[in-house]
């Protein structure tokens, strides 16, 4: 619905993104290594620096010095990821999700598909 050809709203790349870490945080192991959880951490930093948007960026920024991302456990970055999602809603005066539903309403990558061992071809572990 942009009005101008190939530009995107600051709420589509919101959403999507969104999705994205919601995602990767449905998919996070359940044991991360250490090697996992520096990328985590690395990732969300990198977000601060590169997100789409100065503004948002700024404020994550902001919010990640002021609350770490929790990278100890699949469960742990969910909920940081829900926290922080939660912390941009408020932000902007949307509602907030109830974080004890978080892991029903992101639930991972849809797959049906195995890698020819027998493995789900979608799962990182
Ligand atoms: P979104 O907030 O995009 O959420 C998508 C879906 O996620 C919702 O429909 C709901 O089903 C689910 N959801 C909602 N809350 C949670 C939660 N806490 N945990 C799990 N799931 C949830 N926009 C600005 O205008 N200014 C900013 O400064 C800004 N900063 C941002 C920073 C980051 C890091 C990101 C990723 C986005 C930022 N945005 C910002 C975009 C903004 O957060 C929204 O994505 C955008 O406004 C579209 O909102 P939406 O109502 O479609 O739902």
């Amino acid at each position: 619905s942009a009005s101008s050809a190939g530009v995107v709203s600051r709420e589509e790349v919101g959403r999507a993104t969104w999705t994205f870490l919601h995602t990767l945080a449905a998919q996070y192991p359940e044991h991360p290594s250490r090697q996992q959880q520096r990328d985590a951490k690395n990732l969300v930093d990198i977000l601060t620096r590169v997100y789409p948007c100065g503004e948002c960026a700024r404020h994550f920024k902001e919010l990640v010095r002021q609350s770490p991302p929790a990278v100890g456990s699949r469960r742990d970055f969910s909920l940081w990821m829900c926290e922080a999602h939660n912390t941009v809603n408020r932000r902007l005066g949307k509602p907030t999700f109830n974080c004890a539903l978080v892991e029903s309403r992101w639930a991972g990558l849809e797959c049906e598909d195995e890698d020819g061992q027998g493995h789900n071809a979608c799962s990182l572990e």
